[in-house]
């Protein structure tokens, strides 16, 4: 499956950088899917969730296409905001 937990703030970096695929970003049994380059993809907040908290209460998830991440989390919602990308 090409799907990858985002770990370290050097990958989330790199790929927003790339500005490729979509990120999905849990939180607890919720899911929601983001285009990369969505604004609310934010540094700050995966530092919190991932680094800071440990991934207690949710993680991030990279792939480069959108159904990946559909496959995995069937009722995940849509942002309002990647809609416009
Ligand atoms: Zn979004």
């Amino acid at each position: 499956m090409s799907l990858k937990e985002i770990l370290l703030e050097e990958d989330f970096h790199s790929i927003q950088k790339e500005g490729i695929g979509y990120i999905a970003i849990t939180d607890g049994s919720k899911c929601r899917i983001h285009h990369v380059q969505c604004s609310n993809v934010d540094y700050y907040y995966f530092r919190t969730k991932v680094i800071e908290n440990n991934r207690k209460n949710g993680s991030y998830y990279w792939a480069p296409s959108l159904n990946n991440l559909r496959a995995r989390w069937k009722d995940s919602d849509d942002c309002l905001h990647c809609k416009h990308l």
